[in-house]
């Protein structure tokens, strides 16, 4: 029992019944890394670019991420390309003053005006990943459409990275996550900025917590939306997002469909025993009483009433 009890602490993810899950991190660099995670969801890679008046050289590029992918021999680590703007202006990327900076030239989108920031970025990925045994697999951020999703998957493989697939951060995205997933391998669904564009509201505005709130439904349907797509592709749908990280919503995000949960590695115990607790069944009975919901509070009365 004790064997039992110590790899329900410490093992990969599962249900009671055994329906696999993975609980992976999310990391801004090697020094986030905890040994025992099962892989990495989420290897955010602004930090290397912050304060810098040109972008970091592609040797320094390939360190930082070889340093991450050997510490993970084997394992999952997935890599998203930068993602500046918005909330994360970067001085080298002179971007005009925008108004809106949330609504603006980030994520992806910087690849518009700057292509060689991504181009450099892919090929440090690539040869970082050569050098190692880890799982690579490259995602962009702030992707609206198909087309958009197409050309970064194009741009991956011309890199020789494998696995391609893109953030679901934009509603337009999520309601049409089938077509979006035609040409790449996943889906990653970042809850903190899915939240703030579907419901107009300033991620960083704690007077709007209410509407950040992952519980409200239409939350929930956009991300059923995405898991049902990625279960008609036979393709993984991940959740990236804070919102992975509440055990009751992750048994949700299971009977959704979601095929895999990144978070800060201090939270993945919490959200390991709450799997290992409940039935593959029972997590789809939570979520589609989740679903059914009209408000954040009946919905949580479905897992816990
Ligand atoms: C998200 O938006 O949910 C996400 C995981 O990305 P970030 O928080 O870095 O914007
Ligand atoms: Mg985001």
């Amino acid at each position: 029992e004790l064997l039992a009890r110590r790899s329900a602490s410490t093992g990969p993810g599962a249900t009671s019944d055994g329906h696999p899950v993975a609980l992976l991190a999310n990391i801004g660099s090697a020094r986030d890394l905890a040994p025992s995670v099962e892989g990495v969801g989420l290897f955010r890679t602004e930090l290397l670019y912050l304060d810098r008046t040109e972008p970091p050289a592609f040797a320094e590029q390939v360190a930082a991420y070889q340093e991450v992918f050997a510490a993970l021999p084997g394992r999952k680590v997935v890599v998203r390309t930068l993602d500046a703007g918005a909330d994360k202006p970067l001085p080298f990327l002179r971007l005009a003053d925008e108004p809106n900076p949330a609504l603006g030239i980030r994520g992806l989108r910087v690849a518009r005006t700057m292509p060689s920031v991504l181009d450099t970025q892919l090929s440090a990925i690539a040869a970082a990943a050569a050098a190692t045994s880890a799982d690579v697999w490259v995602m962009a951020p702030m992707v609206a459409t198909a087309g958009e999703a197409a050309a970064f998957a194009a741009s991956c493989r011309e890199h020789g990275l494998r696995t391609a697939g893109v953030m679901i951060e934009v509603p337009a995205a999520a309601l049409r996550a089938g077509a979006v997933l035609r040409d790449v391998d996943f889906l990653s669904i970042g809850t903190n900025d899915l939240s703030q564009y579907t419901f107009a509201a300033d991620r960083m505005c704690g007077d709007l917590a209410e509407l950040l709130d992952p519980w409200q439904p239409a939350l929930i349907s956009l991300i059923a939306a995405c898991a049902a797509a990625g279960r008609e592709a036979g393709k993984p749908v991940g959740v990236c997002g804070e919102s992975a990280a509440d055990p009751d919503f992750a048994l949700v995000l299971v009977g959704l469909g979601i095929t895999s949960l990144s978070m800060a590695a201090r939270s993945i115990p919490a959200v390991r025993e709450a799997l290992a607790a409940h039935t593959y069944d029972e997590c789809v009975q939570f979520a589609k009483a989740a679903l059914a919901a009209d408000t954040p509070t009946a919905a949580r009365a479905a897992v816990r009433p």
